[in-house]
């Protein structure tokens, strides 16, 4: 059985960075509500009678997606799963008691980074309009400006990686999902990480911990 492991942390804390190269070295699924709420960003939902009528609506502002329509893309996703690093979920606490009726977890990791960071972090992000690359204006610049290195594609800001959006996610994040990592960090599973380092420096300490478990 590979491991089942939890990434916990606010936007733009790298846990997507970080996903991917759990993926490449413990061959576990990539589970992300982030990017399967993209994927379908227009779904109908006017059905459930919420205040929208598609997941795109609440994310654009930086709101959560209502629990309903999370939880049932998270119970799908595990299921088929042979290990997994879980991303963006649970965000409350009703998410965080949700899971447990789906699965257990090996380990829990929360990476954590300071607010004025994130806020750099996030404003200065752009993604690959074609196969979802990240770039930041600053810290990650591609070799011609607006290109993707990997592809060729059009990069673009992600309409939440807007200001105003960005504040209002870490509002949401405060708010919401803090609890979350309150909720286990007396978990013997639990582990925080500095996600201030390096990208290398974060891996060096998930992979370390992560092997322990594997
Ligand atoms: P992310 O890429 O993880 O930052 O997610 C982007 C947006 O998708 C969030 O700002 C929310 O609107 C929505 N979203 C992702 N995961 C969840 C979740 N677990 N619960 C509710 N909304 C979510």
């Amino acid at each position: 059985m590979n491991p089942k492991i939890l990434l916990l942390g606010p936007p733009g804390a790298g846990k997507g960075t970080q996903s991917s190269n759990l993926v490449s070295e413990f061959g576990v699924e990539h589970v992300t509500t982030g990017d399967a709420l993209r994927a379908n960003k227009e779904m109908d939902i006017s059905d459930l009678g919420l205040e929208y009528d598609t997941p795109g609506e609440y994310m654009d502002r930086g709101e959560l997606v209502p629990d309903d329509v999370v939880n049932a893309i998270v119970e799908k996703a595990l299921t088929s799963a042979d290990g997994f690093v879980l991303d963006g979920y649970p965000r409350n606490l009703d998410q965080a008691e949700e899971l447990e009726s789906m699965t257990d977890l090996d380990v829990i990791v929360s990476l954590s980074v300071s607010e004025d960071e994130l806020v750099d972090r996030l404003t200065g992000r752009r993604v690959c309009s074609e196969c979802g690359e990240n770039y930041h204006v600053e810290f990650d610049q591609p070799e011609e400006a607006g290109v993707c290195d990997a592809c060729g594609g059009e990069l673009i800001q992600r309409e939440d990686d807007r200001e105003e959006a960005v504040r209002n996610r870490l509002e949401v994040f405060a708010e919401n999902t803090e609890p979350v990592i309150e909720y286990y960090s007396d978990r013997e599973e639990f582990v925080e990480i500095d996600g201030e380092q390096s990208l290398e420096g974060v891996w060096a300490d998930l992979q370390a911990t992560v092997d322990e478990v594997a």
